[in-house]
């Protein structure tokens, strides 16, 4: 019996190494993203906290009223707050990131996820704390305006915790949240 419950107890310890290793794994492997558009020059600190890359794509013209440009923001990076007077749609191309409108929970965004930012909502984007992010952002009805910078995301909003941030369900399913992983 006393042998049994030993075995028992070191089936259980292996599953937990064996489960932390996995965790660590992933974070290493998650770490590099796959850059699809030029990376470009580094954006203002006027306008992100750490190492973003915003880079134009598509300008609006006469016909195409319209703006599309690539942010490719290192883990930590984030814009500061801003609002756009016709909206925005951020569609994410790898990497796993936050989204929060003023008021509400920070939003765990990644690889897949396409965003709505209703327009002149105050808001901010950019990549979790370990992970870097790939967005795409699309501003329609750009002669409404593009956007409106305000004050930088301070450390204190920027930190995920239980109070500000609910882990999706799909993240509770396969356990893959970033606020697990850190
Ligand atoms: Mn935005």
């Amino acid at each position: 019996m006393k042998i049994k419950k030993i075995t028992i107890a070191i089936i259980i310890s292996t599953m937990i190494l064996a489960c932390n290793q996995n965790k660590s794994t992933m974070k290493e492997t998650t770490q590099e993203l796959t850059t699809i558009f030029p990376k470009g020059e580094k954006g203002s600190s006027d306008l992100f906290t750490g190492n973003a890359y915003p880079t134009a794509l598509v300008d609006a013209d006469s016909i195409y009223n319209t703006l599309v440009g690539n942010v490719y923001f290192e883990p930590g990076a984030r814009s500061h707050w801003h609002s756009h007077p016709a909206g925005q749609i951020l569609i994410i191309t790898d990497g796993i990131g936050y989204h929060q409108i003023e008021g509400k929970p920070i939003e765990i965004i990644k690889k897949g996820d396409v965003v709505k930012c209703p327009p002149n909502v105050k808001h901010w984007h950019g990549a979790s704390a370990d992970v870097g992010l790939q967005q795409l952002y699309i501003i329609p009805n750009t002669e409404k305006g593009i956007v409106q910078w305000k004050e930088a995301v301070t450390e204190e909003q920027y930190v995920i915790n239980n109070s500000n941030h609910k882990c999706p369900k799909r993240f509770k399913r396969t356990n893959r949240c970033p606020c697990l992983l850190v």
